[in-house]
């Protein structure tokens, strides 16, 4: 079968190949692929610019869906033709404390699929039943390759920052992740969003406006304390979300928290910061981090895309067979696109 195989950790060490079909093991199904979203890690992956350890050969992709097409030995809650999202934890440590306590995806033996395991750019991914939910009839496939990123939102403002209704939030990195923030954001009540970016993310900042977001800033353009002065009170943003990761963002976050106010960050970067955080003594802020997602986040998300609360179809800028996968890849790097969707 084709497949999108990270297979050297150098600059474009992706290719399509063509690998086996896998088997699936005790308590795993094989999954048919009908739709995998494009990471911005996968555009790391493939300028080899990501943060995070990475093993090859792997085939790339952790955001699929799909129908069931084989069942491995021992697999109970699935048949043959279910429609399914998967979750990211392929491999965890089911007797770990975090995996006990339900947080699996703080498991220090976590591995996903797409980095430590085989992913779903593939027309087939084996999957362990453990991951799968059951995909809502009226979700499309490429909104529900879309559920993996809503659900790092989710956890970030629901579980993380913890937005209530009236909070004025301020998300600065109007990426997929950063809009998604903004989009739950709202649903939790937030009376202002204020969504920020570069020049560079104009467009961005117009659909953060179409989807949620009541403010959008163009850093350069208008100065964030005078738009933060006419948000609620006045006194800076009760929640700020970093979903950019540059350490300019977590130093404009500190400015733009208010006094006892909590900054969450989503949005990872390797590099050191290079300034002083006493901000964050002085004020008496939260600095938050947020990882992945779990089980009843999923469910929640799931129920939000197919009701329609949560809308990303004006995200996915381009669904594309796997064939295209560099144009979509390069696209993505280029900021030409904001989210492709692969069907295989
Ligand atoms: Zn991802």
């Amino acid at each position: 079968m084709p497949a999108v195989v990270h297979y050297a950790l150098r600059e474009g060490g992706v290719e399509l190949r063509e690998v086996p079909v896998p088997a699936p093991a005790e308590g795993e199904v094989l999954l048919r692929v009908a739709a995998v979203g494009v990471c911005g890690s996968d555009v790391h992956t493939f300028h080899n610019t990501q943060s995070w350890p990475a093993n090859v050969p792997v085939v790339l992709g952790h955001e699929f869906c799909g129908e069931i097409a084989a069942l491995g030995p021992g697999v109970k809650r699935f048949r043959e033709g279910d429609r399914v999202v998967s979750e990211t934890a392929a491999e965890i440590d089911e007797d770990s404390p975090q995996a006990r306590a339900g947080l699996y995806n703080l498991d220090p033996h976590r591995r996903g699929f797409g980095n430590a395991r085989d992913g779903g750019m593939a027309s087939y991914v084996r999957v362990p039943a453990r991951c799968l939910h059951r995909m809502p009839d009226e979700l499309a496939t490429e909104v529900a390759a879309y559920t993996e990123p809503c659900c790092v939102a989710y956890n970030a403002v629901v579980g993380n920052a913890r937005v209530r209704p009236g909070d004025v939030v301020v998300v600065i990195g109007p990426g997929p992740i950063g809009l998604l923030c903004a989009q739950v954001a709202r649903l939790c009540g937030a009376g202002a969003v204020m969504v920020a970016g570069t020049a560079r993310d104009r467009s961005r900042l117009a659909i953060a406006l179409e989807t949620g977001a009541t403010h959008a800033l163009e850093l350069g353009a208008s100065d964030p304390m005078e738009l933060l002065r006419g948000l609620g009170d006045g006194g800076g943003a009760d929640v700020v979300i970093d979903a950019a990761g540059a350490s300019s963002a977590l130093a404009s976050a500190l400015a733009w928290v208010r006094p006892a106010g909590t900054v969450c960050k989503v949005g990872w970067g390797p590099q050191p910061l290079g300034f002083s955080i006493d901000p964050l003594v002085q004020k008496n802020v939260t600095l938050q981090g947020s990882f992945s997602h779990n089980w009843p986040i999923w469910e929640r998300v799931l129920r939000l895309l197919a009701s329609g609360q949560l809308d990303v179809r004006p995200f996915i800028s381009r669904v594309a067979g796997l064939g295209d996968w560099r144009s979509c890849f390069e696209g993505m790097a280029d900021g030409l696109l904001l989210k492709a969707v692969l069907k295989p």
